[in-house]
């Protein structure tokens, strides 16, 4: 059941779609009964929650989405978890960002002396109890000998090396120009009267500086589905008066406004 998210599913949900793959399971037509799922853990623990048959759940991971606020992964993963979901990853290396990286990033993981920069992100992603399967896109004989050398004798990421995609995260933080920390304040102690989910827009907003790719796009059309979009902004200042970080929301709103709404 491909790409579900708070709409899609609604639609599947209208068609029967999982009543049929199940009854198709019972008859023997199909094996396994999965979902791939692009959302928020919310809408993940809702999905897992009413069809609990679901077998198993694919999710975009990997070390720089993991605390993401656009993405989710961590929250989305442990919803996995406490579901008892098996899970497949896609997205280990961002879509080969984490393989081009930025050269203070670069630098980081040189400094290891070890495996090549996408065997970094794929350990990673496979480090996690319910990971079954890390789904990596290889374009050529190269690269999967080396998912295939580093995978055959699996090693979780040592110490040092946890250290090393950490700066590499810091570097690409750093790189943010909105330095927003997802604290989500201005959202849950007030509400926007537009309904903007602040934070999520300011998340596409950076990844769409330091990518510059089609993910950011995606994030941003998720994340205004039900909410109010930058544009829609009335400037009531109501979000600013509770950011810790003193963000000057509604200016930085028209800047996302002028990246994405037009
Ligand atoms: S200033 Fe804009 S984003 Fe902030 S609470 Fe008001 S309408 Fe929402
Ligand atoms: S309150 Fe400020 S730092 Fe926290 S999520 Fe909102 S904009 Fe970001």
């Amino acid at each position: 059941m491909n790409a579900q998210n708070s709409t899609v599913y609604e639609k599947f949900k209208k068609c029967n779609a999982y009543e049929t793959a199940f009854e198709l399971k019972k008859e023997g037509k199909v094996r396994h009964v999965g979902i791939s799922f692009h959302d928020k853990a919310e809408v993940l623990d809702r999905i897992l929650s009413e069809y609990p048959e679901i077998e198993i759940v694919q999710i975009q991971f990997n070390y720089l989405d993991y605390e993401s606020a656009s993405v989710d992964s961590k929250r989305v993963y442990e919803v996995c978890e406490k579901h008892d979901k098996p899970v497949l990853v896609m997205e280990p290396v961002k879509g080969g960002s984490l393989v081009r990286l930025p050269e203070e990033a670069q630098k980081a993981l040189d400094e290891l002396q070890g495996g090549s920069n996408a065997s970094y992100a794929i350990r990673f992603a496979a480090g996690f109890k319910n990971i079954r399967v890390v789904l990596s896109g290889m374009s050529d004989m190269d690269q999967m000998k080396d998912n295939v050398s580093f995978m055959e004798n699996y090693e979780p990421l040592n110490e040092a090396e946890r250290s090393a995609i950490h700066k590499v995260c810091e570097v690409f933080q750093n790189m943010h120009n909105i330095p927003c920390t997802s604290c989500r304040y201005c959202i849950e102690e007030n509400k926007c009267p537009k309904n903007i989910l602040i934070p999520d827009l300011f998340s596409s907003y950076n990844t769409k500086q330091i990518f510059d790719d089609w993910n950011a796009k995606h994030y941003y059309d998720r994340a205004t589905v039900n909410h109010g979009r930058a544009s829609d902004c009335i400037r009531c200042g109501m979000c600013e008066r509770v950011c810790p970080q003193h963000l000057p929301i509604r200016e930085l709103l028209v800047q996302v406004a002028e990246q994405f709404d037009q």
